[in-house]
């Protein structure tokens, strides 16, 4: 046989080999969403989502959830590493061998008192799932629960990650610090949506959501006596300018097609009527779709507090927080990876089922991957409402439609096992290199 023959069927070889796993595997991730609404995985998720519902805890302190979700997947036959930044819970599903892809889900409630009155609500005074986390971790157990069933068939590794801390304790940067991620190609989330329909979900390639940033300025007078402002110097005026001269940077600095927010929500001077005092505290957030805005707004922060303060002949330190409200960067959804997403779940839901998400001012810790890694974030609709409109996020009045479960587990368990049929589509691999890391 000549060389040209052998080419040939290598070349039909290739195709017969290629096409089946993709086809095949298209089909299974078909049935992934009937799978997910069987009882044996809705119910299951349904129940695991209650418990957590009840049993809710703030960032840092998922301790029950973490052991709630080792016992799932310990009783899957799913290995994880616990303790993952002090209380998340890293999962693995697959080959144990590259490629990986992961899953996300963060874990953690909110200082809300639940307002809901029905059978499992939070069972911890002012605290609750409010967010809709416990809902994020029952689904990712979920398609957990779907992938170990077709585990032969996943080409490379899932990593699931149950990630703390998500509401401003920046429990992202420390799963990235603790080298979960290393070697990862790429990583997927999710946050459900009150105001659109069960089946739909909205998302947008690029900016998605803001970053946030938090700040605080002490301005330094001189104390004295209301009526003789002469022999002061007022800290209460000057800060009342750089309030204002904060403003301008937005009205008169900043694209008006770049939306930003700049917001002074704490001004502390004084202690009564007839008394000039010695400084004054303001602190505040800014917000912007971009990392150069953001960077922008920061340098322009400090040195109009500054450069104002002078002006009324004070002193003002600024300084950006960093302990209980990290620095958030933009959240921006990868192109091509807007594009895969948009194959694997039109081709589950339908393509008229993907809607454009409206742009967020809210910030979302994902972006921290996002900067680690090529990530994607979408929103998964649960408004049903033929039976109830639902209260936005951050409500005492918030509540979980769990018709939405499986949409979610079987979406996170689709994009994660045809992503892995893809690299390997894409770009074959030469060496098979073990993630020590993980
Ligand atoms: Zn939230
Ligand atoms: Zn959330």
């Amino acid at each position: 046989m000549g060389f040209v023959k052998w080419a040939n069927l290598l070349l039909i070889f290739h195709f017969f080999a290629a096409t089946p796993i993709f086809s095949h595997s298209s089909s299974f991730t078909s049935k992934f969403l009937d799978l997910a609404k069987e009882p044996k995985i809705f119910d299951w998720m349904v129940n695991i989502r209650r418990k957590i519902h009840e049993n809710p805890e703030l960032g840092y302190e998922e301790f029950k959830t973490s052991e709630l979700i080792t016992s799932e997947l310990t009783k899957l036959s799913i290995p994880y590493k616990y303790p993952v930044a002090v209380t998340g819970v890293v999962g693995f599903i697959g080959t144990g061998s590259s490629p990986f892809v992961a899953l996300r889900a963060d874990m953690d409630a909110l200082p809300i008192q639940e307002l809901v009155e029905w059978e499992h609500k939070s069972k911890v005074a002012g605290k609750m799932h409010a967010c809709g986390h416990d809902a994020h971790v029952a689904m990712l157990l979920g398609a957990a629960k779907i992938l170990k069933a077709h585990e032969k068939e996943i080409l490379g590794t899932v990593v699931l990650v149950f990630q703390p801390a998500e509401e401003g304790g920046g429990g992202a940067q420390k799963i990235i610090d603790s080298g979960a991620l290393e070697n990862v190609s790429a990583i997927f989330g999710l946050h459900v949506h009150p105001n659109e329909p069960v089946g739909v979900v909205a998302t947008r390639s690029g900016p998605l959501a803001t970053g946030s940033s938090f700040f605080e300025a002490i301005i330094s007078g001189k104390g004295g006596h209301a009526a003789i402002p002469q022999y002061a110097i007022d800290p209460i005026v000057a800060t009342s300018n750089i309030i204002i001269s904060l403003q301008h940077i937005l009205s008169r600095e900043v694209d008006p097609l770049d939306p930003q927010v700049l917001t002074i929500g704490k001004f502390q001077g004084g202690e009564t009527a007839n008394v000039i005092p010695d400084s004054v505290l303001i602190a505040g957030t800014f917000r912007a779709f971009s990392r150069e805005s953001m960077m922008y707004l920061k340098q322009r922060i400090e040195q109009v507090i500054i450069g104002q303060a002078a002006v009324h002949k004070c002193n003002a330190t600024v300084t950006f927080l960093n302990g209980d409200k990290p620095y958030s960067p933009p959240t921006i959804n990868n192109y091509d990876l807007h594009e895969y997403f948009k194959s694997v779940v039109g081709n589950m839901l339908g393509a008229n089922k993907i809607k454009k998400a409206q742009l967020l001012m809210g910030s979302e810790d994902f972006a921290l991957f996002q900067e680690a890694i090529p990530g994607y974030i979408f929103f998964l609709g649960m408004e049903n409402k033929s039976v109830e409109q639902l209260p936005s996020a951050h409500s005492p009045y918030f509540k979980v439609n769990e018709d939405a479960l499986p949409y979610g587990a079987a979406i996170h368990a689709s994009l994660a096992s045809n992503y892995l049929i893809k690299l390997h589509q894409d770009q074959p691999l030469v060496e098979d290199k073990y993630n020590d890391e993980l």
